[in-house]
């Protein structure tokens, strides 16, 4: 088995007096799409949030590609290749599509942008179409393909997408799942947290459950199908 691209263990954190992770540990390996489910307000986002150096951890580790990266700066975490599509997609409204996608170059492949454009911009003809348009006017699906477009250009070698189905219709979730499916093919690893348990589980090689900040169960997604309890719990089945 490959060693692992990202390695957290133990890893606690949260705001002011309240704790919200007490020991997460959680890998992915390289190539692989793992989900990360949980209620809301488990603490998914304040995961992400901290194994990419927005919120400081205050206990435990996050190795990337073999580096200690717990109290590395944010953009030090961006360089390293580790890129997160924030959940509600964060762009730049007042900028155009095309500085936001430029923005995602910022970091890291600054060198490599018009390549990377032209790459985003063959996986989403649309945003080609809008480049002069402010992202803002933009609907809530293009802003979702922008917030990816933008975490593209900067060559993940870890994508982060926190709940980017959110707010989607049905036919825009097949479109997202079918390019979750295309950058895994080649060879994208991707964290996917997600509300959408069960395409979540088709596409995902394992998972973890986080409850309360803590994870309660992993394991490969036949696995966790296969679990009674969180059947129910989390597709209601
Ligand atoms: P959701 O699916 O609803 O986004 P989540 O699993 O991502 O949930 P988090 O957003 O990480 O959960 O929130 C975990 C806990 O941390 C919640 O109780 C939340 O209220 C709290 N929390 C999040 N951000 C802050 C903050 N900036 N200050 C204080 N508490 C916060």
């Amino acid at each position: 088995m490959s060693a692992p691209l990202l390695q957290v263990q133990g890893l606690r954190s949260g705001y002011g007096a309240v704790e919200v992770l007490r020991g997460v540990d959680l890998e992915v390996r390289p190539g692989e799409i793992v989900a990360l489910l949980g209620s809301n307000g488990a603490g998914k986002t304040t995961f992400n949030h901290t194994v990419s150096a927005l919120v400081a951890a205050r206990a435990g580790s996050v190795r990337f590609d073999g580096r200690d990266i717990t109290r590395a700066h944010y953009r030090s975490v961006v360089g390293a290749g580790l890129i997160q599509v924030p959940e509600g997609r964060r762009i730049f409204p007042n900028l155009s599509v095309l500085e936001n996608l430029e923005l995602g170059s910022f970091t890291r492949a600054r060198h490599h942008r018009a390549a990377n454009l032209e790459r985003v911009f063959s996986i989403f003809p649309r945003l080609k179409e809008r480049t002069r348009q402010m992202a803002g006017t933009m609907s809530g699906g293009e802003q979702q393909m922008l917030a990816i477009g933008r975490g593209l250009m900067g060559e993940p070698r870890l994508l982060i997408l926190d709940e980017p189905s959110l707010g989607l219709s049905p036919l825009l979730v097949e479109e997202l799942f079918g390019l979750i499916g295309r950058l895994h093919a080649e060879g994208l690893a991707i964290l996917l947290v997600e509300q959408n348990v069960a395409q979540s589980l088709e596409i995902a090689q394992r998972a973890y459950v986080m409850e309360n900040g803590a994870i309660q169960f992993s394991g490969s997604s036949a696995e966790l199908l296969a679990t009674d309890r969180l059947r129910q719990a989390y597709l209601g089945v």
